[in-house]
C-alpha cells in the first residue's frame, strides 16, 4: 500500500512547468494518433492548446496489429513534433517501440510514452529508467493492477521516479460494441496502492468518439488527475483509430463540459 503523500510529476513544457497530481487541476493530454503530415499536426496542435490542452499527443512509432497497415513516419514525425512544440507551447508525448530510438524520441519529447504493448518489456522500462525525462506507462490491455504496478516499479527502480500511470482499457469478452472495456475502478484502486499520478485514456478504452466524453467526465468525477483524448481535424481520413478520434470542435465542446463539472485544466 501507499505510504505517504501523493507525488507530483513534473513535467517541463515549453510554456512552463505541468504538474501531475492529486492535488492540482486535470491536465488534458489531446492530439492525433500518429502524426501524419505537417499542416495536421500544427493544426491540432493550435486548436487543442485554444481549447485548453497542455499536451500534444502523436504517434511517430506505432505499435500497429498488422504489419502491412502505417507503422508511423518514424524521425520525419519526430521533427514535425518539435515544429508543433514550437509554435504552440505544448509539451510533446510520443511512445518509443524500440529502446534503440529512445533518445531521439527524448531530444523532442517532454514525456515519453510506453504503450499497452510494451508495459512488461522489461528491457525497454529499465532503459526508460535510466534517463530523465518523465515516463507516461499505459496499462496492458492484459495487465492485472500489480503487473502494471511492477512494470512502474522497473523505471522506479532503475532512477526515474516520475511516472504517471495511464489506463487505456483492457480486454473483456465483448468486443463488439467497445474497442476495450474501459476501466475507471483503478483510479481509487491506483489512489490506495500507489503515490503516482493516473492518468485516464477513453479514447482507446471505449474505441468510439460518440463513448468519450462521457467516459471523460467519469473519469474526472472518480478523481483522475488527467485525460488523453485523440483528436484528429479530419477524424474519416485519419490513417489510425479515426473511429476514435474527435474533432477538434468535439474536443472543445467537451473541454468546456469538463470546466463545468470542477476540477478540469
Ligand atoms: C496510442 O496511445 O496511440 C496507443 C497506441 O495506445 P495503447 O498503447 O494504449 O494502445
Ligand atoms: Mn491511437
Amino acid at each position: 500500500y501507499r505510504h505517504g503523500e501523493a507525488s507530483e510529476v513534473v513535467v517541463n513544457t515549453p510554456d512552463g512547468p505541468v504538474v501531475f497530481g492529486e492535488h492540482h487541476p486535470v491536465v488534458v493530454v489531446a492530439g492525433p494518433c500518429s502524426v501524419e503530415n505537417e499542416d495536421m499536426i500544427i493544426e491540432t496542435a493550435q486548436r487543442v492548446k485554444a481549447s485548453g490542452a497542455k499536451f500534444l499527443r502523436g504517434g511517430a512509432y506505432k505499435p500497429r496489429t498488422s504489419p502491412y497497415a502505417f507503422q508511423g513516419h518514424g524521425e520525419s514525425a519526430l521533427e514535425l513534433l518539435a515544429k508543433a512544440r514550437e509554435v504552440s507551447g505544448l509539451g510533446v508525448i510520443t511512445e518509443v517501440m524500440d529502446a534503440a530510438d529512445l533518445d531521439k524520441i527524448a531530444e523532442v519529447a517532454d514525456m515519453i510514452q510506453v504503450g499497452a504493448r510494451n508495459m512488461q518489456n522489461f528491457s525497454l522500462l529499465k532503459k526508460v529508467g535510466a534517463q530523465s525525462k518523465p515516463v507516461l506507462l499505459k496499462r496492458g490491455m492484459a495487465a492485472t493492477i500489480e503487473d502494471w504496478l511492477m512494470a512502474a516499479e522497473y523505471v522506479l527502480a532503475a532512477g526515474n521516479p516520475n511516472v504517471v500511470l495511464c489506463e487505456r482499457g483492457i480486454r473483456t469478452f465483448d468486443r463488439q460494441y467497445t474497442r476495450n472495456t474501459l476501466d475507471l475502478s483503478v483510479v481509487p484502486v491506483l489512489r490506495k496502492l500507489t503515490h503516482l499520478p493516473i492518468m485516464i485514456d477513453p479514447s482507446h478504452g471505449t474505441g468510439w468518439s460518440e463513448f468519450v466524453p462521457s467516459m471523460a467526465m467519469a473519469a474526472i468525477a472518480a478523481g483522475s488527475d488527467s485525460l488523453m483524448i485523440e483528436v484528429h481535424p479530419n477524424p474519416k481520413k485519419a490513417m489510425s483509430d479515426g473511429p476514435q478520434s474527435l474533432t477538434p470542435d468535439a474536443f472543445d465542446r467537451l473541454m468546456q463540459e469538463l470546466g463545468v463539472i470542477g476540477k478540469a485544466v
